[in-house]
């Protein structure tokens, strides 16, 4: 099997357990989300822990993984892994409160 072809087949698998996780979260009942939770959720931490681990600042404060480019060009910037996580949790919070929010609209007779 090809780099290529394993990757892309890991990615699919990911992505679609990842989407099957989000369906249960979102329409499952509840001891569907619970047992897919108490199951998930460690493997998601565990997750994050190794990418947080190998997105370490060095001296200058700069990510030692995201950063690229010449020595010269280089310039002390947060980590993008960690501004992208932050924003995705974000979102999927505001997600998370419209649908808790959401009713729906009641028509006039
Ligand atoms: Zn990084």
């Amino acid at each position: 099997m090809g780099n290529l072809v394993l990757f892309s087949e890991l990615r699919r698998r990911l992505v679609e357990h990842l989407d099957l996780m989000s369906r249960i979260a979102a329409e499952g009942d509840g001891a569907s989300a619970l047992s897919m939770a108490r199951q998930e959720v460690p493997r998601l931490v565990a997750a994050l822990r190794v990418l947080v681990d190998e997105h370490q600042p060095d001296e200058n404060g700069c990510c030692k993984k995201c950063r690229r480019g010449p020595i010269w060009r280089r310039v002390s910037s947060p980590c993008r892994m960690l501004l992208n996580v932050h924003l995705a949790a974000e979102a999927a919070t505001a997600t998370t409160q419209e649908r808790a929010c959401w009713r729906p609209k009641r028509h006039r007779a």
